[in-house]
């Protein structure tokens, strides 16, 4: 037996391949125990650099290392990027035809094969046993969540990966994933069978992401293209709820000149991996999609997402907004949300048939998430709460720590108002017609017979829009909630002892000034920017520039996304540095030997011809 390979391997592998210098956060902790043979579950933040953990173990280790990921563009993606820096990666999908499939499957076999990368439902009874034959150095399970029905992206051919701890005795196993709670950890442990796991939790701060929400005000459609168009020149991601959501969306950006492209499951396979890969290889697209879109795509140079629709759960959240900033280079969260979003989604929930326990979870995780919207915490704090973290500053940045929110002011009074006129009427009337009662409006005999109730008129001293901020936030403290046909909805009152508190005065609702008047935000912070460019003197920048198109046009001439050849930062530091051999060139981060040697002519030429 050759001797474990060990930590400075590791990391003398890291500088030579990659050209990094230093491990991050837990990386290098993950790396250790997978080297010394152990199983282990990594949840890391997006971007955080969760590849590595198994690539650079799967080099170190003898043998064959599988990775198992949920989607083929994914792997062809990193397939891309690891033969850039000179990995023998493959993989194995149905879209490959059997000559290939083969030729990797032997190579593989006689041990000239680092990596191979299959779908959970590739890897079939036939190849996990051919593959079972050879000498494997680990398995990965990237998207570990997916096993999980707690995880909110639940796939059923996970929990078939149980299995290759029987088929593969000895190898180590890791899982990795970005979003998992203390629930879904444990479920993807027990799931995967998984051997005295290690476990690594990193904290689940984005320290690169400036984060916001805003109520929905007006025509949503026109304030993305608004939010986007202040973003112009950046690459993106816009979320929306339906297809037609997305077609409006994308459309609209069409019409007011911002390069965009539409996704959903609706589209045939064949246009969405079209879009997909134009995203990918082209700077400075927008995407509009549902949330079909976006799992294992790692674009680094994503500057904002944008949800025009509110994503389902928090955990959602975290994983959509953060395909934004993979790079560390700041990036932008921007959601829109409102109280009809958040009924959809509970009565999703309450009509779904999944067992009782699924759904109350699934309802308290809708109402967390619209709290977090409507709140005025820090947005990154509040996440990291939510996960768990306890010791937590404010990020600083995000609009409720700029203080953009306005000031909360103490709504208890109106919204005892709203609840007792709620149950005085019984709790078979919409919201239109409760506003009205308040404000002692009378428009029919039915509003003529609740003017007799003793809650009429006794709102009149707010305007109507004020009852309506008032009703929203009701919603999302759950102290209302919309029942009824969904037609024709009705205001209840779910909880009669949280409406008991509030008229004691036990339970206060405060409102967001934003909430009565909301203003109209739009800041860029640069954020559109390449990244690591801030700092470059005027001849620098053109020497970036210059730089910039000739990544551009190797990248299309070899088919692959600009970043897989070098990151924006590399650019920007190779534009500043100038060097003029392979060898300065290996001293700029993100340039490995492979690339040093590949590329150093080209850069030195156009070093000297911009400068
Ligand atoms: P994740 O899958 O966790 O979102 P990736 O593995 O795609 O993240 O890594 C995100 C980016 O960070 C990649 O471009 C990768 O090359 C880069 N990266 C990873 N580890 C390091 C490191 N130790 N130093 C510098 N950059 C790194
Ligand atoms: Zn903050």
């Amino acid at each position: 037996m050759p001797p474990a390979p060990a930590l400075k391997d590791a990391r003398a592998l890291l500088k030579r391949v990659y050209g990094y210098d230093a491990f991050r956060g837990l990386q290098e902790n993950v790396i250790a125990d997978v080297l010394a043979g152990r199983d282990g579950l990594a949840v890391l933040p997006t971007g955080g650099g969760k590849s590595l953990c198994y690539q650079i173990p799967a080099l170190l280790r003898d043998g064959c290392g599988i990775v198992v990921s949920p989607l083929i563009a994914l792997m062809a993606d990193q397939v891309d990027a690891l033969k850039q820096v000179g990995v023998r990666a493959e993989r194995l999908d149905s879209s490959m035809d059997q000559h290939s499939r083969n030729a990797a499957l032997s190579a593989a076999d006689r041990g000239e094969m680092d990596l191979l990368y299959v779908s959970p439902e590739g890897l079939g009874t036939s190849l996990a046993e051919r593959l079972a034959d050879m000498n494997i150095s680990l398995i990965a399970v990237d998207e570990a969540h997916c096993v999980s029905q707690w995880g909110h992206d639940f796939r059923p051919d996970y929990r078939a990966l149980g299995r290759l701890k029987g088929l593969f005795p000895g190898v180590p196993r890791l899982a990795v994933t970005a979003t998992a709670d203390a629930r879904t950890r444990a479920d993807i442990l027990a799931q995967l069978n998984l051997t005295d796991p290690s476990v690594h939790v990193a904290s689940f701060d984005r320290p690169n992401l400036t984060l916001s929400a805003e109520p929905k005000v007006g025509n949503r459609t026109q304030r993305v293209v608004q939010l986007v168009k202040a973003r112009a020149g950046a690459s993106g991601i816009v979320y929306a709820a339906t297809r037609s959501a997305v077609e409006d969306v994308a459309d609209a950006l069409e019409k007011a000149g911002v390069p965009s492209l539409a996704y959903h499951a609706g589209l045939d396979t064949g246009i969405r991996a079209a879009r997909q890969r134009q995203f990918l290889l082209e700077e400075g697209r927008v995407m509009c999609a549902t949330v079909a879109f976006g799992m294992g795509v790692d674009k680094p140079d994503v500057r904002f997402v944008i949800h025009a629709d509110p994503p389902k759960t928090l955990e959602a959240y975290w994983q959509e907004v953060g395909r934004a900033g993979r790079d560390g280079e700041p990036a932008e969260g921007v959601a829109l949300y409102g109280p009809a979003d958040m009924n959809r989604s509970l009565q999703w929930t309450y009509s779904s048939d999944a067992p009782d326990e699924v759904k109350r979870v699934q309802l308290t995780k809708t109402r967390q998430l619209f709290a977090f919207f409507n709140g005025d915490e820090c947005r990154r704090g509040a996440v990291r709460r939510y996960f768990g973290e306890e010791k937590v500053d404010p990020c600083g940045v995000c609009d409720a720590c700029r203080g953009e929110l306005g000031a909360s002011h103490d709504a208890t009074r109106w919204a005892q108002m709203a609840v007792s006129a709620v149950l005085r009427c019984g709790q078979r009337i919409g919201r239109g017609r409760l506003v009205q009662h308040l404000l002692g409006e009378a428009k029919d005999d039915f509003d003529t017979e609740l003017s007799k109730l003793s809650t009429f008129g006794i709102g009149k001293d707010l305007p109507k829009q004020g009852w309506n901020r008032v009703f929203d936030a009701l919603m999302f403290e759950g102290l209302i909630a919309e029942g009824g046909e969904a037609m024709r909805p009705v205001v209840i009152v779910p909880d009669a002892e949280i409406a008991k508190a509030l008229f004691r005065g036990e339970r206060t609702v405060s409102l967001r000034e934003d909430l009565a008047a909301p203003r109209r935000r739009s800041r860029t912070k640069g954020a559109a920017r390449a990244a690591g460019q801030a700092d470059l003197s005027a001849r620098d920048q053109a020497v970036f520039d210059a730089l910039r198109q000739w990544r551009t046009d190797l990248a299309k001439s070899r088919g692959v996304p600009p970043y897989v050849i070098f990151h924006d930062r590399t650019l920007a530091e190779i534009a500043r540095e100038k060097p003029s051999s392979p060898e300065a060139l290996r001293e700029i981060s993100g340039v490995g030997e492979k690339k040093a040697q590949a590329y150093a002519g080209d850069v030195a030429r156009i070093v000297a011809e911009a400068a």
